[in-house]
């Protein structure tokens, strides 16, 4: 039996579905969120929320720093002949997926949205309802937010993205000696076939997190110990830092196939779906900025939305903001990507020119005026 739900139906319960739904409350609309884990869980993710994604979370009514969120202001940038560090010009956070993902979904149950966790959704019928593990729904606007996993029935057009890294998460008690090295910094560090980020959360935790290539990870045998074995062997900092490091988790968070550089287009979906954060665009990781566009394309989602703009509007709004920084990030990944050569002469060019560093992260980030526009708090 299919039911009607007279609102929108939030598909995903991660920082987009999480902050649309905020949104929507906020303004009065009825929400249903379906998430498909019972639990608050871990989530594959270097952490670093950039000063953009603290505007939007402020603006939700999320205060990281209260959620123990570290404050990380410069950035180390480490690859084959040494490393450099320069100041990030702005001040981002360091918060766990855990801690963040989980108040955002409170702070939608607490304004009246129906959260639903357990559900899993399923696919979508062809009279447009969507199935799920619990029933299904069929609602007027139907917001897709499920990250990295595509709906049946709704794939992303990722042709031509970069889309062969795999990816690792795990947390790691550092050595105090480290751990004092790396309090404040977010490090960048390269290698042959990926690199990888190291940074504090809260909890005296760090994260370690990194992208490498399908080919390197086969020739480890598929081993996650014997990559970071063979990673250290090859990086001395990332020895240095790992040594006497304690894992924290019993097993590492992995995902494949992550298309970087997509950035969806409407008219190829029905009217009223609208597609949110990963399912929206994708943002190469080493930016640390797709928890912000996440968020900032909900807000903008949900304004063309109640606007009775249509998707296209929002599609055109998330191009004029997000696709400079998309591309820009994309070409950057491109160009400096696995090899150590490239990877050495942009360590050398960053030591030897100290703005490259910063531009490099200016013109891989959403401008803040654009930002705030779209939180309203500006
Ligand atoms: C290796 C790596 C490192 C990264 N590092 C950073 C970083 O440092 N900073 C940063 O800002 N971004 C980073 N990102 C990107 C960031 O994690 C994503 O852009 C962000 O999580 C996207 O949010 P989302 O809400 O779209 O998806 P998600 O956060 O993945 O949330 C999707 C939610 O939907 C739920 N779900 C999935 N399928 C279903 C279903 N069928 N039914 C119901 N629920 C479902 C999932 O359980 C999940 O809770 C990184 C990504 C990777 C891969």
């Amino acid at each position: 039996m299919t039911d009607a739900w007279p609102g929108a139906l939030v598909v995903g319960g991660g920082v987009a579905g999480a902050a649309a739904a905020i949104r929507l409350r906020l303004l009065g609309r009825p929400v249903l969120l379906w998430e498909r884990e019972r639990l608050a869980h871990h989530k594959i993710c270097g952490e670093f929320l950039s000063a953009e994604g603290v505007v939007h979370a402020q603006a939700l009514g999320i205060d990281p720093d209260a959620l123990g969120a570290v404050p990380i202001r410069a950035a180390r940038l480490v690859a084959a002949g040494g490393e450099v560090t320069r100041r990030l010009g702005f001040e981002a956070r360091s918060l766990t997926r855990h801690a963040l993902d989980a108040a955002l979904l409170a702070r939608a149950a607490a304004l009246g949205a129906d959260v639903r966790r357990g559900v899993q959704a399923r696919g979508i019928g062809e009279d447009g309802t969507i199935l799920s593990t619990h029933g299904d729904v069929r609602a007027p606007a139907v917001l897709l937010a499920t990250g990295k996993h595509n709906l049946r029935g709704l794939p992303r057009e990722t042709a031509g993205t970069i889309d062969h890294l795999v990816g690792f998460k795990t947390y790691v008690r550092l050595a105090p000696a480290q751990r004092a090295e790396l309090s404040g910094h977010t490090e960048l560090i390269l290698f042959r076939g990926g690199y990888a980020g190291l940074q504090m959360v809260e909890r005296d935790m760090a994260n370690l997190c990194f992208l490498v290539s399908r080919e390197r990870h086969a020739a480890c045998n598929g081993r996650f110990d014997a990559l970071v074995a063979d990673l250290a062997a090859e990086v001395p900092h990332l020895a240095r830092r790992l040594e006497a490091a304690v894992p924290l988790l019993d097993r590492p968070l992995a995902i494949g196939g992550v298309p970087y550089g997509y950035l969806f287009k409407a008219g190829r979906d029905p009217p009223f779906l609208w597609r949110l954060g990963d399912q929206a665009a994708v943002i190469p990781s080493f930016t640390g900025m797709g928890m912000s566009l996440a968020l900032h394309g909900a807000a903008l989602a949900v304004r063309a939305l109640l606007a009775g703009d249509g998707t296209a509007a929002y599609a055109r709004a998330l191009a004029r903001d997000a696709a400079g920084p998309v591309r820009r990030a994309t070409l950057l990944q491109q160009l400096v990507g696995e090899e150590r050569p490239r990877q050495g002469r942009l360590l050398a060019l960053a030591r030897a020119l100290p703005q490259i560093l910063p531009l490099a992260v200016s013109a891989t980030r959403l401008r803040m005026k654009a930002v705030r526009r779209a939180a309203g708090t500006g």
